[in-house]
């Protein structure tokens, strides 16, 4: 495997790429993704991005990427919510939350908290 770009590791729970690079690329590992509660898979964050290290580049997750979730729970695992969005780690946080505000000002708006 090639190193990693700085400032990328891969992360101790999920064995995927997190981190933030120096040119301020964020990589969202599975443990900032959305969990299936109906089969306990984890899916990548709808609109975040990650580094593949088995192709050196980055994959942006779409945001209807939940939707090529082939959920194999049979029908009566099937109640309740669907989906749990799993928390955001401080650096994802940071991000979002700094692109929410921008977006935010540039309506007019004081930042709200993003939840
Ligand atoms: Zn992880
Ligand atoms: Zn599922």
């Amino acid at each position: 495997m090639t190193a990693l770009p700085r400032g990328l590791r891969i992360c101790e729970d999920c064995r995927e790429v997190r981190g933030r690079t120096i040119d301020d690329k964020l990589s969202v590992c599975l443990c900032q993704g959305v969990r299936c509660n109906w089969c306990g898979m984890t899916r990548r964050r709808p609109i975040s991005d990650y580094y593949d290290p088995a192709s050196a580049s980055w994959v942006n997750v779409p945001w209807f990427g939940l939707q090529a979730h082939r959920c194999p729970a049979p029908e009566e695992w099937r109640v309740g919510e669907h989906y749990t969005t799993l928390p955001k780690d401080e650096s994802f946080q940071a991000y979002s939350s700094a692109i929410t505000r921008m977006t935010l000002l540039s309506m007019g708006f004081e930042h709200g908290d993003e939840s």
